[in-house]
């Protein structure tokens, strides 16, 4: 199914030009607008769907081989040091485009991309807890 409303299914769906680093019959993977570092990339499904969770199995799985795949070759072709696969679900989580998008972030040393946390603290309780809940389901 394709949002005619949807930006990312313009753009994954060839109707919108985009710099595209890979296409196949599922997947287009383009370059990001707004980059984090040099080659940031996001890999589109040329279905809609919002989020992961929205994902059925099988595209999923496609993802990550497809993600693997092209991840490994930009790493290669940039001379990247590192690379972060990123995945947004939800506002709280950052996600600004609601069509699923996996983006693939080349890292180099010193490059100071704001991507990763600061560790925060738990304690043995909350741990037990939360563990707790996630069984539960
Ligand atoms: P997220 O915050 O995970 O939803 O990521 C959305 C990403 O899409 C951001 O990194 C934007 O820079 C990028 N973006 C938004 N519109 C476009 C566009 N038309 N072409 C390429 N990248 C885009
Ligand atoms: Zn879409």
């Amino acid at each position: 199914m394709k949002d005619s409303s949807c930006i990312f299914c313009k753009i994954a769906n060839g109707e919108i030009p985009s710099t595209t680093l890979y296409e196949d019959e599922d997947f287009r993977v383009i370059l990001d607008l707004g980059p984090a570092t040099r080659g940031h990339a996001l890999l589109l499904p040329k279905e809609h769907y919002k989020d992961l969770f929205d994902l059925d199995d099988e595209t999923a799985a496609k993802v990550l081989i497809r993600a693997k795949r092209i991840a490994g070759r930009m790493r290669t072709a940039l001379g990247a040091d590192g690379l972060n696969l990123v995945q947004n679900n939800g506002e709280a989580a950052g996600q600004t485009v609601f069509h699923f998008h996996m983006h693939l972030i080349p890292r180099y040393q010193e490059d100071h991309a704001g991507i990763l946390w600061k560790p925060g603290s738990t304690t043995a309780e909350e741990m037990e807890e939360v563990k707790r809940l996630v069984d539960s389901q």
